[in-house]
């Protein structure tokens, strides 16, 4: 009999990961050994979930809210998500354009499968969120990154897109607020990018999973543009806004015949978003706002002293964030890559962050800290990367 090999598929080469998970399986093992790390690598609100938010998952679980329920959504979910997009976009939003998915990735994964096959490209920023390149691989279309640029205040540099945009594009993704720069697309470079793409027969896929943290402007939504609705998908969810990373709750907003195919991928992975997960969400939606407020004006402060804290320091220098709970600091006058940096950081200096090329070549020279954590821990790291650079 001939041995056992185990093949995985070719495909698999194609799926990237996300470092954050990594960093963070070092920073344990460091502190197994009794080293003090300060985790600032993580993307995830270090807030507990509002109170009301759990009472009603309780209720629900109690009241038997433990089956299977429709692929794309408890239908008084979906109502809620419509109104709640349709005022918060200006835009006309009808439940059956609504998907919940476990967490708001399914939807980058689930449109990436629907939309992108061989012979196809995604145009996506860089540096970005790696799930997108990641995604746009997997589906063997070719990823066409686009780069965000720092003295554009991390937005597109416009004719970039205009020079790569082609009858191939099938796809384009946005993100504003943005991971992993903070940065917010203006509602200018996104009435350029609309008047880009409206010649191609592409749609945009709007991460706006930031939405609610934004410190200055309101959140302006490439949907809202006029004629932009239709071939936009706009993905958000509960996961950093409630601070419910862990509940697994997201959902996409996008034309019926998107859902539809959107809805078959559900069934044939994973059915259905948890039933009384989907009532906790409705209390989200629909219950008080004071606690999103509370936690926005909290990572103001955050930022606002981290940004400070790193301006003080030889050779770093740092924009001010306008959302999401990154900064994302340029490091490249240390005259050292940054993924040396970032290890040399946490190895000697216990301080757990994310190098800019994890997020796309043209994060090289910047590091990604995420603020979700005390302003005691924040002064804790700076002292210790002040320390560090005057090792240099
Ligand atoms: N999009 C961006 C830009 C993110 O940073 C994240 C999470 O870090 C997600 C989507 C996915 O969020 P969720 O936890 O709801 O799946």
């Amino acid at each position: 009999m001939a041995a056992f090999t185990s093949t995985i598929a070719e495909s698999m080469n194609r799926l990237g990961t996300e470092t954050a998970f990594e960093v963070l399986a070092r920073a344990r093992a460091l502190e197994a050994k009794g080293k003090d790390v300060v985790h600032l690598q993580i993307g995830e609100p270090d807030f507990d979930t509002p109170s009301n938010i759990v009472e009603a998952a309780i209720k629900a679980l109690k009241e038997g809210w433990t089956h299977y329920g429709p692929a794309s959504g408890l239908p008084e979910l979906r109502l809620a998500i419509s109104e709640y997009i349709s005022e918060t976009r200006a835009i006309d939003v009808l439940p059956d354009e609504v998907v919940v998915t476990p967490g708001g990735k399914p939807v980058l994964f689930y449109v990436a499968l629907a939309l992108l096959e061989p012979g196809t490209e995604a145009i996506y920023p860089n540096p970005s969120y790696p799930i997108y390149e990641s995604v746009i691989r997997y589906t063997g279309a070719k990823p066409v990154p686009v780069p965000m640029l720092e003295e554009k205040n991390f937005s597109f540099d416009i004719s970039e897109i205009r020079k790569k945009i082609s009858p191939k594009t099938r796809l384009i993704i946005l993100n504003s607020p943005a991971n992993p720069t903070g940065g917010v697309l203006s509602k200018q470079d996104l009435e350029e990018i609309a008047k880009i793409i409206s010649p191609y027969n592409c749609f945009v896929l709007s991460d706006e999973i930031y939405s609610r943290i934004i410190y200055d402007d309101a959140h302006y939504s490439f949907a809202s543009l006029p004629g932009m609705k239709e071939r936009t998908i706009i993905l958000d969810g509960f996961s950093k806004t409630y601070a419910m990373t862990g509940w697994r709750a997201g959902y996409g907003v996008m034309n019926p015949h998107l859902v539809k195919a959107v809805n078959r991928l559900i069934t044939n992975c994973n059915s259905c978003t948890t039933t009384f997960v989907q009532k906790a969400c409705i209390e989200a939606l629909k219950g008080p706002q004071d606690e999103v407020a509370r936690m926005v004006e909290e990572f103001r402060k955050r930022r606002d002293f981290f940004v400070q804290g790193l301006n003080a320091i030889k050779n770093i220098s740092c924009k001010t964030p306008q959302g999401a709970f990154y900064v994302f600091p340029n490091i490249s006058r240390l005259g050292m890559k940054c993924r040396p940096f970032a290890e040399y950081l946490l190895n000697e200096a216990g301080v757990a962050c994310l190098c800019g090329v994890t997020f796309g070549e043209y994060g090289e020279g910047y590091l990604r800290f995420s603020y979700a954590n005390s302003l005691e821990n924040i002064e804790r790291a700076l002292e210790r990367i002040r320390k560090a650079v005057e090792h240099f």
